[in-house]
């Protein structure tokens, strides 16, 4: 178990190098975090311990019960799951980072939230650019102007901009989604606004990661070609569906 996560990550960390290489890009500009739903802590902590700093869960019911693992050990959690109103509170407990900001009531919720903790929190805006109806995510027209919303909002640092691409096995269906994001990004650059001068984007999973680095990825985020296939002698269940 242990020997297979550490011969996983250094295969993943090679095939973000050889994309980067590919493509002429840095490295470094390119953060890797661990999609860890479902993964036991015992076997983050063995990633963790591999030199891995963050990772990111879906469900508040899973980063409440590995947190006794997780929560001494030097990392960031982040949340890329979707999230439900009524348990941001709780999330808030373990996480630096939301990356699943796809509505304003949310925005309401977390300004709210952190307000009475007297806190900031980083935030990732949820773009659906599949224009799939099974996925979250704000519909990519509609970015700009919830964007320009929550800048108002003192409590979130936007750091960028968050999608699940379209998996498919052809390449040429996966690319125009991850595309899209950056040329998102890129309208948003054009407004020149203040303070949105730097934003990440948040795309590339086992699946796709080697595409999304193309398309201009600054992070990420991969749980299968890590830690195996989540289904296997599991009931299958939707990701996509809430709590
Ligand atoms: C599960 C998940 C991933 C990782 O997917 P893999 O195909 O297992 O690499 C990435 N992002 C989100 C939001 C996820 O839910």
């Amino acid at each position: 178990m242990k020997n297979d996560i550490i011969f996983n990550l250094i295969k993943v960390h090679q095939r973000i190098e050889n994309a980067c290489k590919i493509v002429g890009r840095n490295p470094n500009d390119v953060r890797l975090l661990l999609a860890t739903k479902t993964v036991a802590a015992e076997q983050i902590r063995l990633a963790i311990e591999a030199g891995e700093t963050l990772i990111g869960e879906n469900k508040m019911q899973e980063l409440r019960d590995k947190n006794d693992v997780l929560q001494h050990l030097p990392i960031e959690r982040h949340f890329i799951g979707h999230l439900q109103t009524n348990k941001v509170k709780d999330v808030l407990k373990y996480v630096t980072c939301i990356q699943s900001l796809d509505r304003l009531s949310l925005a309401d919720e977390l300004h709210k939230q952190l307000q009475n903790q007297n806190r900031k929190l980083d935030v990732f805006v949820q773009v659906n650019t599949s224009y799939e109806e099974s996925k979250f995510g704000l519909a990519p027209e509609e970015v700009l102007s919830f964007i320009k919303k929550i800048k108002t909002y003192e409590t979130l640092n936007i750091k960028g901009l968050m999608t699940i691409g379209l998996l498919d096995v052809e390449k040429e269906k996966m690319i125009p989604s991850l595309r899209l994001l950056r040329t998102v990004r890129d309208e948003i650059y054009s407004e020149g606004i203040d303070g949105l001068q730097d934003l990440k984007l948040s795309m590339g999973m086992s699946q796709d990661l080697e595409l999304a680095i193309a398309e201009g990825s600054n992070m990420v985020r991969v749980g299968t070609s890590i830690f195996g296939n989540r289904f296997l002698g599991k009931e299958i269940w939707n990701e996509n569906i809430a709590e």
